[in-house]
């Protein structure tokens, strides 16, 4: 009995070499060979020689001028040569170790050879010669990934066999309703002219097909796997609600809707018997740290202790201070742990949060050490998420008792990825932020006009606010025209004089020095301050009301908003000067949104439309699924589409199909 779980062993000429090779390559059984689809087609449809770029790979049909001569050189080696006419024209015909293709060519007879085109020597170097008959139309010969051990042909070959004797067992697995909806093709069809369609239009048709079937099948468990979450018990996180709203209420500052709502929903997780699994996304500025601690306290006062990790030292600095600040009057026990606490003093902290004499601990990877123990941790939180791997969550996550974890990140990723990406999360999104906050004036200026910037800059410093300029790299370096942050520093020293007191700030250096300097910056000692992007995020200086931005149109449009959100986080209208010349138009393009528009979620959406920006917010982030057709941003309307189709699907759970679906998928259900 044939089936598709069978060895590729099965298959003719498979023997143990090729069994490794084809494992290598993620395939062991028929059904896995079946969906190791080609990544490209190779357009074997005839060429005019005027279209022919150099080195390209084409297909060039003429008239054989000249019998083939055969040449022997360095042993076994050989060229078959000879001329062929393209209508007016003459080229010369190369095959090399082809000898046997001899007796195919003959004078005055029409041949068609793909091949390499060497436009100086204005010849063909052969790679296949193919029977003219068969090249009337177009044609796309698949190109699949493949390894040292393993050739194209090989692959193209074990795919016709199992084709041949499997393709009847290839069953249906999208739901009939879905199938009639879209008028999809069969799977069989569709694995068919995956590998060897006839034309670019039945390619194209299986290619929707099999976009529509992953997405659907990735959401499918995204949905289920959420409701399994919703099904899993733990223990619930009971505060003193009385005490919360005391908290709130000597907060210095009035919280917005948005910061009520999403704490709510932070709450209302912790109260529940279900594990805590959610995102919290708010632009820069709008004041997650505060809604942190709210969860934070609501955690401690049940008894509980918290873990916040975060990606830089200067963050994990600058939030201790913060949460501090508000928590120390509540009795909150907090520590700072990062790769820099003194070895005694981390001693000590272990030793306290394994006895559970600490409440909070805030570090950065420090946190996710073997040796680090809590007594009960109850509540987890990762600040700007995406900067840490898949592992580094899980390893925090396996420390704590009661597993709620909650995620925050300022990348504001449009509203119509969100849903799906973070489909097994629950999503929380400050959308509004403070009252009063000013919109900071962007500008885009060319750098000859960084005189002014620099004027302008003063007259804010002598009004007593603060100012960062920021350049992309720290050492000058001969390959690249990027400014470096110390000739930027030297150029702006020259200009004023020694008028101002400034500051650099760069990757390099030691921890303590990067500390020093930012609280001196903090408590306005310095007034500029020359940086790298390790300012990126978190930085939170309210006096600080210029943001230059040199070789902007480097940057994508996530980190220069990252960076413009440094300002801006006072009462005093802040500006951000983009300095850019770019050269192509999505450059210019991209400096124009920025100016237009301070809202992050506008911007990740035109940076979704525009691509290619380099940074797809987030997008490109680990915990995207693998996906062999669909790509999420490219087809993310076709998503959308999934997204509502699985909803409508799911409404039924009694569905055989369903039920079907469920088995099928079930082992497979892990997502990164
Ligand atoms: P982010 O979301 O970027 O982490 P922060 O939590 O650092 O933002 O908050 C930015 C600044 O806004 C902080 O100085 C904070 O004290 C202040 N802030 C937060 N919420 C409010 C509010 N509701 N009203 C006024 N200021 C606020
Ligand atoms: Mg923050």
């Amino acid at each position: 009995m044939l089936s598709l779980q069978d060895s590729v062993r099965v298959l003719p000429g498979v023997g143990d070499k090729r069994l490794e090779a084809l494992k290598d390559l993620g395939i062991t059984t028929i059904n896995d060979l079946l969906f190791h689809f080609p990544f490209r087609y190779e357009d074997m449809s005839v060429r005019h020689l005027d279209e022919l770029i150099d080195q390209d790979k084409v297909t060039l049909k003429g008239v054989v001028l000249t019998t083939p001569v055969i040449s022997f050189y360095g042993g076994k080696k050989n060229r078959l040569s000879f001329k062929m006419a393209i209508d007016e024209h003459i080229i010369g015909v190369y095959f090399f170790n082809q000898h046997y293709l001899k007796s195919r060519i003959v004078q005055g007879e029409e041949v068609v050879v793909f091949g390499k085109w060497e436009e100086k020597k204005q010849a063909i170097l052969g790679m296949k010669l193919i029977t003219p008959e068969k090249n009337t139309s177009q044609t796309f010969d698949a190109v699949y990934h493949v390894n040292k051990s393993i050739k194209q042909q090989t692959i193209i070959q074990l795919v016709k066999y199992a084709l041949d004797e499997y393709e009847d067992l290839i069953m249906e697995t999208m739901p009939k309703t879905l199938l009639q909806k879209y008028n999809f093709i069969s799977l069989k069809q569709a694995i068919r002219a995956m590998h060897f369609p006839n034309s670019l239009q039945e390619h194209h048709i299986a290619k929707q097909r099999m976009i529509y079937q992953e997405l659907f099948e990735y959401q499918f468990k995204l949905s289920q796997l959420k409701k399994e979450r919703y099904t899993t018990e733990t223990m619930p996180i009971a505060y003193d609600n009385q005490r919360i709203k005391a908290f709130v209420k000597q907060i210095p500052f009035e919280l917005t809707n948005a910061q009520k709502r999403v704490s709510n929903d932070i709450c209302r997780d912790l109260l529940s018997p279900f594990a805590m699994n959610r995102l919290l996304q708010g632009d820069v500025g709008s004041g997650k740290t505060v809604v942190a601690s709210i969860g934070i306290l609501a955690a401690i006062d049940a008894g509980y202790q918290v873990a916040l990790m975060v990606p830089t030292e200067i963050l994990a600095q600058q939030h201790f201070q913060t949460l501090s600040a508000l928590l120390d009057k509540q009795g909150v026990r907090t520590v700072l742990l990062t790769s820099s606490t003194k070895l005694a003093d981390r001693k000590v902290y272990l030793q306290q949060l394994e006895q559970g004499d600490v409440d909070l601990v805030i570090g950065t990877h420090a946190l996710i050490q073997n040796d680090v123990y809590f007594k009960h941790l109850g509540l987890v939180i990762i600040d700007e998420q995406h900067r840490f791997g898949v592992m580094q969550r899980q390893l925090l996550k396996n420390k704590a008792s009661v597993n709620n974890v909650l995620y925050m990140t300022a990348t504001p990723i449009p509203r119509t990825l969100t849903m799906s990406m973070y489909g097994e999360m629950d999503v929380s999104i400050i959308d509004e932020l403070p009252k009063g906050r000013q919109v900071v004036q962007t500008k885009w200026a060319k750098v000859e006009s960084f005189d002014k910037v620099l004027d302008f800059t003063k007259k804010q410093i002598e009004q007593g606010r603060q100012a960062y300029f920021i350049a992309p790299l720290i050492e000058e370096s001969q390959e690249s025209d990027l400014q470096s942050a110390q000739a930027l520093y030297d150029t702006i020293q020259d200009y004023y004089q020694g008028t101002i007191t400034m500051a650099l700030l760069h990757g390099k250096m030691k921890v303590q020095e990067k500390e020093d300097i930012m609280n001196n910056f903090s408590a306005g000692n310095i007034q500029l301050l020359v940086s790298t992007t390790v300012i990126e995020v978190g930085v939170n200086v309210p006096n600080a009301t210029v943001m230059i931005i040199h070789d902007a149109e480097r940057f994508g449009l996530a980190q220069l908003h990252q960076l413009r959100g440094r300002v801006g986080r006072g009462s005093y209208q802040s500006y951000c000067v983009l300095i850019a010349s770019p050269k192509t138009q999505q450059g210019k393009e991209r400096m124009k949104i920025m100016c237009e528009s301070n809202d992050g979620f506008y911007l990740s959406q035109k940076d979704l439309e525009m691509r290619g920006g380099g940074d797809a917010f987030g997008a490109k982030q680990s915990g995207m699924p693998l996906l062999k057709c669909a790509d999420l941003i490219r087809d993310v309307n076709v998503w959308q589409q999934v997204i509502e189709d699985v909803r409508l699907f799911l409404k039924d759970d009694t569905n055989k199909e369903y039920l079907l679906l469920k088995e099928r998928l079930f082992d497979k259900m892990e997502l990164v």
